[in-house]
């Protein structure tokens, strides 16, 4: 935990969220400021900054926390099938255009178009 992220604020309830899933390794809730129709964002409970400091370590939990995506996105309206699907996009570091400094995935779909500023930057 890192006593300023506010990822880990989120994780800890000290800032509210629209949470949509919770487990053991993961939190996901809606992106404040969505870019499609679905917009989520999916963050280990513990403080990790990036990709960039993901290691062979980290496969199981990071395994299963990926693992569960699907699902969720299929539950919060990204559309079944070839026909729907979800983008998932992790920024990481500066050139990766990072903002906040806890990893996190965002999970992007719903019908297009999508208009927002995340899907016009990447
Ligand atoms: P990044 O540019 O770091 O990949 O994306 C950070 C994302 O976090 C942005 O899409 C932004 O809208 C979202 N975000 C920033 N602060 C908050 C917050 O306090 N709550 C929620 N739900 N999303 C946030
Ligand atoms: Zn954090």
């Amino acid at each position: 935990m890192s006593d300023n992220c506010i990822f880990c604020k989120i994780v800890r309830g000290e800032i509210p969220a629209r949470i949509v899933h919770q487990d053991e390794d993961c939190v996901v809730f809606h992106d404040i400021n969505p870019s499609a129709p679905v917009h989520l964002l999916a963050i280990p409970r513990h403080h990790v900054v990036s990709m960039q400091d993901i290691t062979a370590e980290d496969g199981v939990w990071l395994g299963r926390m990926m693992s569960n995506i699907p699902k969720i996105a299929l539950d919060n309206g990204c559309n079944p099938g070839p026909e729907g699907g979800f983008r998932i996009v992790a920024n990481s570091g500066n050139d990766g255009g990072q903002e906040v400094l806890h990893l996190h995935f965002h999970i992007i779909g719903g019908t297009r178009p999508w208009k927002g500023p995340l899907v016009a930057a990447v």
